[in-house]
């Protein structure tokens, strides 16, 4: 014996999980018969046990595919695999289930999860059993043949059944028609359908049930097979004692269901032997029995396996050969497994990482913090001088070429050390820092969202999440650093005399994109106005209302203090225009005039910066403010960027490329990892066709081998 049908099993098993329709070219036993006809108790005693759902709302709803794996008693030894085990495969959560009632309360809930309006499904519940004491088989259970319908079982209900059965007794089954002896072979149903599809009977085993049911002599001629005869024959049986007989019940205390054989045997020697061997005996030439029946269907399976190895093999190498273009085509034959991908993706994100991380060079880093300062400055400088009507003073007194900083009103001494401790109390640790870590955040989480993380949502959340965490954890430390460091600059700023030209350089530019800024919005104002003519119409207009209306405040002022409200006349308003221009033209001329006046102010000061006494050093600071502040900016922007480069951003390009990699690449498993990759579509792709291919060559590999076995043991004398 070659064994083909355990090792064509074996190869089911793999093509069902690669191409089922290539997994049902290779035969299966398929049981057919009506209800209560003994299907059960049939397939029970083959298997040895009670496990197939019982009851009488019609329990078989899905074909049970049952695959019959024997396994070498001795294996019952080694402690850790059980003897006798049931494996659900699409349920590879439950493991091998050694209980039978487990798995017969298994197959009724699945069977009962076919809604009651579907009645029965064609989605095939899939079961291994592995015992020492099972032939190595392919049956599968169909519901049952409906004779008569019921209320609850509507007409169509037939049909889809039949239609169902249809299905699975197609070429290259071999159909198991179970017969009951007490009904007539003519009302078989399984034998009609068998006969529709298998004319000669030759794929098709008669099983009669229930011989003890009959005279013998009226069993035996039945099992004879004269009147619908079948080129496999007949197999008479008695699987089950009538309910009534007491010798032969089942025991069913225990929740476990008993071992079915010995008793089947028991009775169908009892049965079959003795008086009646007359007409079941040896030489009578009838098959009876279970074990005959075992017998007969492992020569059958194994007879049509062997003939349909060609078959398969053609049909597997096709697929094959299709897999393996469409690999060559569509990938040129490159290999990926899941983790090859995994670390791939990771050593992209870090590659990704360190090119994006040039962005945070000292200088650029520098440049950004420069920018957050000069803002500040202009800040200071507007609500300290710009919003100071004396300023204009200030800008006088600079021309004075006499005036020394010592004999300068200590007015503007003040005003400029109030100015430097605006902007180095002003939280530059906090900001500077916070500035700097915003520009990280944004770069990891603008990698972590972009492809192909959008494929892995829950990766990019990990990155994303302790990315944030280092940052959390390294801003407050660094903050406090740089606050640290600056703190001199709190008490005292010296400049030197290059520092202080740099600074009055850069003020000098601050202050030419100022100026330009209100010019703009000037521009603007006009451009809705129509006309710089109309622009300066409105700015008069503006100007002698805010006058009229600062009088009239005085007036109410004095007014109100001397008790003669009601008298106060309000005349000299400047009517005359009052009615040309619309409220929305008063606030943009309301507006226009402090831009115009800030333009002039501006441009004093920008006057003053390139005076001759500014130029003169950093001893003149307190007349010219810009320029010092600028300095100032500049030395905190300098000193900050040592110390967040120190304590930030080296650390963080540190730590982020092992976080990677302890958190994501070591940190997850084998089946997380294959999870990842798949969560990419292509590669998801990729990886199923590369599978398949695979899966196709060890089948076709194995399957080459038996037609080499098969060659072998059909011509020895070719062999030598
Ligand atoms: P199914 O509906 O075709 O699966 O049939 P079952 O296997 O459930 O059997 C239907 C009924 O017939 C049950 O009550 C069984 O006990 C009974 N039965 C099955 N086989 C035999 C047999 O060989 N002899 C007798 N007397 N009864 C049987």
């Amino acid at each position: 014996l070659l064994q083909l049908t355990r090792k064509l099993i074996e190869i089911r098993s793999v093509l069902l999980s690669v191409d089922q329709s290539e997994a049902l070219k290779l035969p299966s036993i398929v049981v057919i018969g009506s209800q209560s006809s003994g299907k059960s108790s049939v397939l029970e005693a083959i298997v040895g046990h009670e496990f197939l759902p019982k009851g009488d709302n019609m329990v078989t709803r899905r074909p049970i595919e049952l695959t019959l794996i024997n396994t070498p008693s001795n294996a019952a030894s080694s402690s850790s695999t059980p003897a006798e085990y049931g494996v659900f495969p699409d349920m590879p959560g439950m493991g091998k289930i050694t209980s039978f009632s487990t798995i017969q309360k298994t197959l009724t809930d699945l069977n009962l999860s076919v809604p009651p309006e579907l009645a029965v499904s064609d989605d095939p519940i899939h079961l291994q059993i592995h015992s020492p004491h099972v032939p190595d088989l392919t049956l599968i259970d169909l519901p049952g043949y409906i004779q008569i319908s019921s209320m609850d079982q509507p007409e169509e209900l037939k049909d889809k059944i039949s239609g169902l059965c249809d299905k699975y007794i197609r070429e290259p089954n071999i159909i198991l028609a179970v017969c009951a002896a007490d009904v007539d072979l003519a009302n078989s149903p399984a034998l009609r359908a068998s006969r529709r599809v298998d004319p000669l009977g030759t794929r098709t085993i008669g099983v009669v049930t229930k011989m003890d049911l009959v005279k013998p002599e009226h069993g035996a001629t039945i099992v004879r097979g004269e009147r619908y005869p079948l080129h496999l024959g007949y197999v008479g049986v008695v699987c089950k004692a009538p309910p009534t007989s007491g010798v032969f019940r089942s025991i069913r205390g225990d929740k476990e269901t008993p071992n079915v054989t010995g008793a089947v045997l028991r009775r169908e020697e009892e049965f079959f032997g003795g008086e009646n061997s007359k007409y079941f005996g040896r030489d009578q030439k009838v098959m009876v029995g279970t074990d005959t029946l075992r017998r007969r269907l492992m020569d059958v399976l194994e007879t049509s396996m062997s003939s349909s190895l060609h078959g398969i093999t053609n049909a597997v190498q096709l697929e094959l050969e299709e897999a393996s273009y469409q690999f060559k085509v569509q990938y040129n034959d490159r290999r990926i497994t899941s983790e090859s991908y995994m670390a791939e993706t990771i050593d992209a994100l870090k590659a990704r990482f360190k090119e994006y991380t040039a962005q945070f060079t000292k200088p650029a880093v520098r440049s950004k913090l420069k920018e957050m300062l000069d803002d500040k400055v202009m800040n200071i400088l507007e609500k300290l001088y710009w919003d100071d009507p004396r300023t204009l003073e200030l800008s006088k007194l600079a021309e004075d070429r006499k005036l020394t900083t010592e004999e300068l009103d200590t007015y503007w001494k003040y005003k400029l050390e109030t100015a430097s401790s605006l902007l180095t109390k002003s939280g530059v640790g906090r900001d500077s820092t916070g500035l700097v870590a915003e520009g990280l955040r944004q770069l990891i989480d603008s990698i972590a969202t972009g492809e192909p993380f959008t494929f892995h949502p829950s990766v990019s959340e990990r990155i994303t999440e302790f990315s944030h965490a280092i940052l959390r954890e390294r801003m407050g430390l660094t903050a406090d650093q740089v606050e640290n460091c600056i703190k001199p600059y709190k008490y005292e700023v010296e400049v030197d005399e290059r520092e202080w030209n740099v600074g009055r350089d850069r003020a000098e530019d601050k202050f030419v994109q100022e100026i330009k800024r209100c010019d703009d919005k000037l521009k603007e104002i006009q451009g809705r106005l129509g006309g710089s003519r109309k622009l300066n119409g409105l700015i008069r207009h503006v100007g002698e209302l805010e006058r009229w209306e600062e009088e009239r405040r005085k007036r109410r002022f004095s007014a109100g203090n001397s008790g003669e409200g009601e008298d106060v006349v309000e005349e000299g308003a400047p009517v005359l225009d009052a009615y040309k221009y619309s409220p929305a033209q008063i606030i943009d001329g309301r507006h226009a005039l402090l831009l115009s006046n800030r333009l002039s102010l501006l441009k004093l000061r920008q006057q003053a910066l390139k005076s001759r006494r500014c130029k003169l050093g950093p001893d003149q600071s307190a007349f010219c403010p810009e320029a010092f502040l600028a300095v100032v900016a500049d030395k905190l922007a300098y000193t900050s960027t040592m110390f967040i480069n120190i304590e930030l951003l080296e650390q963080f390009f540190y730590q982020f490329p092992r976080e990677i990699d302890s958190r994501i690449l070591y940190d997850l498993n084998r089946d997380e990892i294959a999870r990842f990759a798949r969560e990419n579509p292509k590669i998801k792709q990729h990886l199923d066709l590369q599978e398949r291919k695979d899966k196709l060559e060890s089948v076709m590999r194995s399957l080459q081998s038996l037609v080499n076995l098969q060659k072998d043991a059909k011509g020895p004398s070719s062999a030598g």
